[in-house]
């Protein structure tokens, strides 16, 4: 299943302690080739296979993920760093990815109409693309490729998957339980590597469509070079989340919930609030209790019991973070919990939770991606100001309102231009069954991950008219 046969290797590490855990050669521009083509051989036949077999290796695959959850589990938070109850709840996601994706026989059956004229019936049926190119991001090892693969191939099509080079190893372990379910060989190809695999992806004349997962300046530019060549494209990229907080919210339950979308998974998360937006009256509250239940937050190694935030996935990437919680304070932001302060256990990539107070909307703090475990407040008086803010980021993946009104949550959920939305929910993620993805630059192409969206994106429609007369 892996084409990958480059030469030189590139070490993944441990984030919690710096240790190499392996060391992977990257795919050239002929690995690539090989496995794209193998692909395509093997949709050739594949194709041919009905939609209730296709599900078979599927089912195999759901059980063999649900015996094996604790160990994928563990060598995810191995190599990404995350606690190891996010990790096993990272697997628990994916699986149910895999179960919507055996519902296929019913989710690809179209319409029909007997006698559209007289003799004549119409129908509508659904047919597989191709190889398809899956290319993903280091925070969702587990869940992310698992928005592709099953509904590919589920839908008849094959794929070539390019995990990031940071965490190669649990899309490995997947790709091989799936294999050992009684996947028919080339069906599902794992090419690891960078830019270069990318590339050759995106120039492949049998590859039909592409998925992406990642930053948006990756994103834009994967949607650009591949729909310039007539692929299908859906490439979703980052965000900048905002938690919207009334007055009359139930304080103590929503601190809860902005600790976990904030500092979960050490803010590296599509899904994280980063700016929080108190609303009049709540500011003084509500900042009492979060930077109190911030500084009782336990930072550690994830695999350790009672861990709550891990460290951040590379050394260059807490780096950058570090960077990011400087220039706050240089703009002049008041750090309430400075994450610079946290003593890292030796040789992992730490940083503690931040939140800054009196941030403004020009801020890069304000403004940019950071992801990583930092929360800015910018405080606003009225709920139409916080829609404004909003409204104004040219991110429009996720955000949330936290309150006791009925009202303001309608009225909020209905006027912001975001993809996703949560109520009195910290982390809007949708269920494998419904869409997900963003607006404005967190999303690039027109069908979403997962849900219907998913066989509409993986397959051709087509109407045949019949007469038989
Ligand atoms: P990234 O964009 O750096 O990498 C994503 C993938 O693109 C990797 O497989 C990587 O190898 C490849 N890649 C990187 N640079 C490339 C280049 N110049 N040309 C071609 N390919 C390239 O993203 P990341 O750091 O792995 O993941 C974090 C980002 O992903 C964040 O911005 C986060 O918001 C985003 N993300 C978005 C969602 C979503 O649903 N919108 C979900 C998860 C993560």
């Amino acid at each position: 299943m892996t084409a990958t046969e480059s030469r030189t290797l590139h070490p993944v590490t441990n984030p919690a302690t710096g240790a190499v855990l392996a060391e992977i050669p990257y795919a050239t521009v002929e690995d690539v080739d090989r496995a794209v083509r193998a692909a395509h051989e093997a949709f050739l036949a594949w194709r041919e296979v009905p939609v209730v077999d296709r599900v078979q290796p599927l089912y195999r695959f759901k059980t063999a993920l649900e015996k094996h959850t604790a160990e994928v589990a563990a060598l995810l938070t191995s190599e990404n760093g995350k606690t190891a109850s996010d990790a096993e709840a990272e697997v628990r996601r994916a699986i149910q990815m895999v179960e919507v994706a055996c519902g296929m026989p019913s989710l690809m059956m179209g319409d029909s109409l007997h006698d559209v004229a007289k003799g004549i019936d119409c129908k509508t049926i659904r047919q597989p693309i191709g190889v398809c190119a899956g290319i993903t991001p280091f925070n969702f090892p587990a869940m992310v490729p698992l928005w592709m693969y099953p509904f590919a191939i589920a839908c008849g099509n094959t794929m070539v998957l390019k995990p990031s080079e940071k965490v190669p190893l649990t899309p490995s372990r997947m790709a091989e339980l799936l294999q050992d379910a009684g996947l028919p060989h080339g069906v599902l190809h794992l090419v690891q590597g960078d830019k270069v695999a990318v590339d050759a992806l995106l120039h492949h004349p049998l590859v039909k469509a592409v998925s992406f997962v990642g930053s948006t300046t990756v994103a834009r530019y994967i949607y650009s070079t591949a729909a310039a060549q007539g692929k299908r494209v859906q490439a979703l990229g980052g965000a900048k989340n905002h938690l919207v907080v009334m007055p009359d919210a139930d304080m103590p339950k929503t601190v809860e919930a902005i600790i976990g979308s904030a500092f979960g998974a050490a803010g590296e998360r599509c899904l994280a609030g980063s700016v929080l937006v108190p609303v009049g009256g709540a500011a003084g509250p509500l900042l009492d209790l979060l930077v109190k239940r911030t500084r009782a937050l336990i930072v550690g190694d994830g695999s350790q019991a009672g861990v709550e935030m891990g460290p951040l996935v590379t050394g260059d990437h807490c780096r950058r973070v570090a960077g990011c919680i400087e220039k706050g304070v240089a703009e002049g932001a008041t750090p309430l919990c400075d994450g610079r302060q946290f003593r890292s256990p030796a040789g992992g990539f730490f940083l503690g939770p931040t939140i800054f107070d009196h941030v403004t909307p020009e801020m890069t703090i304000a403004r940019e991606e950071i992801f990583g475990p930092v929360l800015s407040v910018i405080r606003v008086d009225s709920l139409d100001d916080a829609i404004g803010l909003v409204n104004r980021s040219p991110f429009g993946n996720a955000t949330s309102i936290f309150t006791g009104s009925g009202k303001a949550a309608r009225e909020y959920s209905s006027r912001i231009e975001v993809g996703m939305v949560g109520v009195n929910v910290g982390v809007a993620a949708p269920m494998a069954f419904f869409p997900f993805a963003g607006w404005k630059n967190s999303f690039f192409g027109d069908l979403h991950a997962h849900g219907k969206d998913a066989v509409s994106f993986y397959t051709e429609q087509k109407v045949i008219m019949s007469r038989w007369s």
